[in-house]
């Protein structure tokens, strides 16, 4: 049979200002039809397992778009509409069926269920009787919508995410299994009015470690075919927004239904646990991290460029600025297009003045002025060596490394994720000269710098990704909601 498969992924950040364009997707990835091989994505993305089960299950794979972008701002409405029109575009009536890898936590200008209004638009150009088959990230906002579209929902049962290649190939083996008649699949959502903030999001810890355990016992129950635990990305102020849990049974609606209200009851009541106490402020972790044997990394939680976040925090910065010990060096990074842009022109030996930050003064990336020596400029692309992020690639635009007193700051144009030190080795800087090095993340960055050091504070900062959700002015989400509404 011909199987459409495609590939979708952006993490929305909606406190995060700006748009994500179809030019962010292309300095990541962004393939179309022919250009789209199993490995678009990475060998051991659920796109490659699921496409080499197809083939080998004697399908056609009719690719269609790979698009996938690190956690970023939301995306424009007029590229919504080119990934829902490149997704759509293969089906002439000969398809039998289609697989599509997405994320799951997108939002767009206008839009706040991108996901769902390119699953709709799927099925309505299939037809009724193709099954469709989705793989999600486990920080999915999996809406109504979309279940309704899709045949088969699978999910990420490990965080840090680690099961990639079991949630595509399970995925496409159910959709084989549709296709040939075996099962008929229905899929059923539960939720409870809960978000957390992604500290203790963790399957190798408990409570989260029995949930997840949990999905795979309901997958062995005869009758069930895939459950998933969606934890939701909470930095999304969204009608509808909360923990979710999403099972697929073989023909019978109710018994998927009892399933995933058994899984989500059990999250609901161990929310408490999922609420991590409150970190050190910015000048405490930094107290701490210099009195360390170096170097120590500071992640800066609220400014978390893989949550969403810009990266054009300056509340680090401003605690830094002003230490003079050449003996103890402080590496962290900015985002701020048009002070890059200068530092990079003037080139490498100037003296510049930069402003970076753009925010009042009481505001997490509050305007700092910054005067120092260009150390390096660059204007390419870098690999994370994360393991998590093996073979993809970023590209920071015009960047310059600054000495500041004790402080270098790498001050760059594009957003980049800080999950691992290969933003600043791009730059010439060697972490491990330093005695404070940033990280721009809340769990990720112990996997990313484990080479540089073992020795990590994650700062309680505020931004778009910042742990303390109360701080964040949702408008839009859910009432009440835990944990900002006690609910019994
Ligand atoms: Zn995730």
């Amino acid at each position: 049979m011909r199987v459409l498969v495609g590939a979708f992924a952006l993490e929305a950040n909606t406190f995060a200002p700006g748009a994500t364009t179809v030019d962010d997707f292309r300095a990541q990835v962004w393939r179309v039809g022919a250009e789209i091989g199993p490995d678009a994505l990475g060998v051991r993305s659920e796109l490659a397992a699921a496409w080499r089960l197809l083939a080998d299950a004697g399908h056609e794979v009719v690719p269609s778009l790979a698009a996938w972008s690190a956690p970023r701002r939301p995306l424009a409405a007029d590229a919504l509409a080119e990934v829902v029109r490149l997704v759509t575009e293969p089906c002439d009536g000969s398809i039998d069926g289609a697989y599509l890898m997405l994320h799951g936590s997108a939002v767009a200008h206008g839009d706040d269920d991108p996901e769902g209004t390119l699953l709709t638009a799927l099925r309505a150009r299939l037809g009724p009787g193709r099954p469709i088959a989705i793989s999600l990230d486990c920080h999915a906002h999996l809406t109504p919508a979309m279940v309704a579209a899709a045949d088969v929902v699978t999910a990420y049962r490990t965080c840090p995410h680690v099961d990639t290649e079991r949630t595509g190939a399970e995925a496409a083996r159910l959709l084989d299994a549709a296709l040939a008649g075996r099962i008929r699949p229905v899929v059923a959502l539960a939720s409870r009015p809960m978000i957390t903030p992604p500290e203790h999001h963790d399957d190798r810890r408990e409570p989260l470690r029995s949930l997840m355990a949990h999905c795979a016992e309901l997958e062995a129950e005869e009758g069930l075919l895939a459950a998933g635990l969606l934890m939701v990305q909470p930095w999304i102020d969204v009608p509808g927004l909360s923990w979710k849990a999403v099972v697929t049974a073989d023909g019978d609606d109710r018994r998927a239904r009892r399933a995933a209200e058994d899984l989500i009851e059990r999250a609901w009541q161990a929310r408490e646990a999922f609420l991590p106490p409150p970190g050190p402020s910015v000048g405490e972790a930094l107290g701490a991290a210099l009195a360390d044997r170096p170097p120590v990394v500071l992640a800066d939680a609220g400014d978390a460029t893989n949550g969403g976040a810009v990266g054009d925090s300056t509340e680090l910065l401003r605690a830094a600025l002003g230490l003079s010990d050449p003996e103890r060096r402080i590496l962290l990074s900015v985002v701020a297009p048009p002070a890059a842009r200068v530092a990079h022109a003037a080139g490498e030996g100037a003296h510049v003045e930069l402003t970076v930050g753009t925010g009042d003064p009481d505001a997490y990336n509050a305007r700092t002025p910054l005067t120092g020596v260009v150390l390096r400029a660059f204007d390419g692309t870098f690999a994370y060596t994360h393991p998590a992020n093996a073979g993809y690639r970023a590209s920071t635009g015009a960047a310059a490394l600054v000495r500041c007193g004790a402080v270098d700051v790498v001050v760059h144009a594009r957003s980049v994720g800080v999950i691992d030190p290969a933003l600043y080795e791009a730059l010439g800087a060697d972490p491990a000269a330093y005695a404070v090095v940033q990280a721009k993340s809340h769990v990720s960055h112990r996997a990313g710098f484990a080479h540089v050091s073992e020795r990590t504070i994650v700062a309680a900062t505020g931004g778009p990704t910042t742990a303390d959700l109360t701080r964040l002015a949702y408008a839009r989400r859910p009432r009440p909601l835990f944990p900002f509404d006690q609910i019994r």
